[in-house]
């Protein structure tokens, strides 16, 4: 494995998603991409074209820099708009769809660029916004100076909305912070089965890795807060969480017209055992009908 791995925007986007895939993808693992992963990335760089044209109409007659090699030298050269960079400082990376310029005319150079990124997608997610501050905490080192605030740009309507950086600075080191420790550590993280799993390129390896350990991450109505839970009892398959099942308490539903009533289970339905006798059985005849029935929790899925 390389000794340091650079900490790119795609390490990042996976450890959002699931910290084992960060794992495999810091140690340079590769899957086999999935048919949804590739019809994403390629809707993903067909929108890249689409949004870019119009950001460009936009600013008629600019001065543009198209995936310069070299960031600073972009800068030096103070065009209005950059497209297709790469922002790379301390061994962290991350792609930066546009760099628009801002500032007045008179203190062009000296202003920052804001960093513009592009999401096909009509809703803009959570993890949209912090990929995002994660590009914008990269660029700011090498401009030396903070964006004040980042942009995205989403949707067939190209609508543009702001993104705050300041209030995700801490989410970002904090990530960022956990990511290095996870480079660092000889150990994997637990394998947990989660929402990502069927569009990931790891899906079958870590599927039967998961079967062969009866993992508790395999029954898809457990949350990852209830896995970890368990886990904390000491319960890590599913044959340890089946035996804590225990059925419902019995309940005699009494159908007496329409005011149907429940009572609570005891040993005889009278309170004393049925005799066994021809005459106390015609004694016995109720006067309501009634039945017996499991209130039983609901059952639990395993994922397919
Ligand atoms: S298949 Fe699931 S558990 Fe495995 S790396 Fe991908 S998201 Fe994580």
């Amino acid at each position: 494995m390389d000794p340091s791995p650079i900490l790119t925007d795609e390490i990042f986007a996976a450890f959002l998603k699931c910290r084992y895939k960060a794992y495999l993808k810091l140690r340079g693992a590769a899957g086999e991409k999935s048919d949804y992963e590739r019809s994403q990335a390629e809707l993903a760089a067909e929108y890249r074209t689409l949004a870019m044209e119009d950001l460009l109409r936009r600013h008629n007659g600019v001065a543009v820099i198209e995936s310069p090699p070299s960031l600073p030298e972009a800068f030096q050269a103070g065009a209005a708009l950059i497209s297709g960079a790469t922002a790379s400082d301390a061994g962290e990376s991350c792609r930066l769809d546009a760099l628009e310029r801002g500032g007045r005319t008179g203190a062009m150079l000296a202003a920052p660029y804001t960093p513009i990124f592009f999401v096909h997608r009509e809703k803009v997610t959570a993890h949209d916004r912090l990929l995002s501050a994660f590009g914008a905490s990269v660029l700011s080192r090498v401009q030396r100076t903070p964006p004040e605030f980042g942009r995205i740009v989403n949707g067939k309507n190209f609508k543009q909305s702001k993104v705050a950086l300041a209030t995700l600075s801490g989410a970002v080191c904090n990530t960022i912070g956990q990511l290095k420790a996870l480079t660092e550590d000889t150990k994997a993280p637990p394998l947990v089965l989660n929402k990502h799993c069927s569009e990931c390129e790891f899906r079958r390896p870590c599927r039967a890795a998961a079967v062969e350990k009866d993992d508790l991450s395999l029954l898809s109505g457990l949350s990852p807060k209830e896995i970890a839970e368990q886990n904390r009892k000491g319960i890590f398959t599913v044959t340890q969480y089946s035996y804590t099942f225990r059925p419902g308490r019995m309940k005699r539903v009494v159908e007496a017209g329409a005011g149907a009533t429940t009572q609570r289970c005891r040993p005889w339905p009278s309170g004393r055992a049925p005799s066994t006798s021809r005459r106390g059985r015609q004694s016995r005849t109720p006067r309501s009908r009634s039945t017996w029935t499991w209130k039983a929790r609901p059952t639990r899925t395993a994922i397919t």
